[in-house]
């Protein structure tokens, strides 16, 4: 580790703060544009930051927050460098374990049953984004509902108690509402945990990470925020036709289609990937047997199997 005093450390962390660390490089300004980039970025975070991690140099190379420089005597240019040091990050990720959050949504509906029992079967976990108003129709639907709560394969999160009725965009346009209508599933379910995903919306609203696909929704994603949920959205959406079972996206590609973010990193986390599906896509024997095949695979590539309330894992 290079040695700094503390006006200098103060100096990196206020650059930082602006959106531009390498322009306090003082330190060795030679060394850029040349092979020894990695290591330089190496070490102006190992000072910058009391534990560097892998996620926190994806995180400054994704924001932009790196400022190449180009050396003359050994000019590399900009956008070279920034490959190079995206390739070494992914070849770093790619020595650490993937993870794979299985979501499922609009539960409980025909289709809940077989989620549950595969969970059990294969011993994996997956995550039930469940909507109350569902569970009184019917007694079947009630348990089925009672199924995922009792299943500790399973974790049970917030989609609110109506779905909108899936008029969204008059549900989103009072938000105070659209709120109210996520606490009356809290109050019903009994959440083991504030994880909700808003119906019809691909948002992320989770540490510092605020991802807004459609801006009439924001309001209800943070009124939900402030009141200690976690917003997530999703990586890659997977489509099977609810009554006859049946999909345009065969199963070898959707596992492709995965894979490729693992490898390429280029889900919302590094090395996890948020997969969505929902519950009515698997009612028939032939919907149930894509999935069985599709998690065999899964299983087979070695990625683990989480709960949302753990995401994202950080290397
Ligand atoms: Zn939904």
């Amino acid at each position: 580790m290079l040695k700094i005093n503390e006006g200098l450390l103060t100096l990196c962390a206020i650059t930082l703060a602006s959106l531009s660390f390498f322009s306090c490089q003082n330190i060795s300004n030679s060394a850029f544009g040349s092979q020894k980039i990695d290591s330089i970025v190496e070490n102006l975070e190992v000072i910058i930051f009391d534990k560097p991690t892998l996620h926190a140099k994806w995180d400054s190379l994704r924001k932009n927050q790196l400022k190449f420089t180009v050396d003359s005597l050994n000019p590399v240019d900009k956008k070279t460098q920034k490959r190079r040091l995206k390739d070494s990050l992914r070849r770093e990720f790619d020595k650490h374990p993937k993870h794979i959050y299985l979501t499922f949504d609009d539960g409980p509906l025909v289709g809940s049953r077989a989620i549950d029992s595969l969970a059990r079967a294969k011993k994996i976990k997956v995550n039930a984004f469940v909507v109350g108003r569902h569970s009184a129709m019917g007694k079947y639907r009630l348990r089925d509902l009672n199924l995922y709560i009792e299943n500790p394969l399973v974790a049970v999160y917030n989609h609110s108690y109506t779905h909108g009725y899936n008029r969204l965009q008059t549900f989103y346009s009072n938000s105070q509402k659209a709120f109210q209508d996520f606490k009356k599933n809290e109050e019903l379910i009994k959440f083991d945990s504030k994880v909700a995903r808003l119906p019809g919306r691909n948002i992320w609203v989770y540490d510092n990470e605020r991802k807004i696909d459609i801006q009439n929704a924001a309001p209800t994603a943070d009124s939900l925020f402030k009141d200690g949920y976690k917003i997530f959205g999703w990586d890659v959406e997977w489509r099977l036709n609810s009554v006859s079972g049946t999909t345009n996206v065969p199963v070898e590609s959707i596992f492709n289609k995965i894979v490729n973010f693992m490898d390429n990193k280029s889900s919302k986390e590094p090395n996890n990937v948020v997969f969505l599906m929902h519950d009515d896509m698997f009612q028939t024997r032939s919907g149930q047997k894509l999935l069985n095949d599709l998690v065999d695979k899964l299983i087979a590539k070695g990625y683990k199997f989480e709960f949302m309330e753990d995401y994202p894992v950080k290397y």
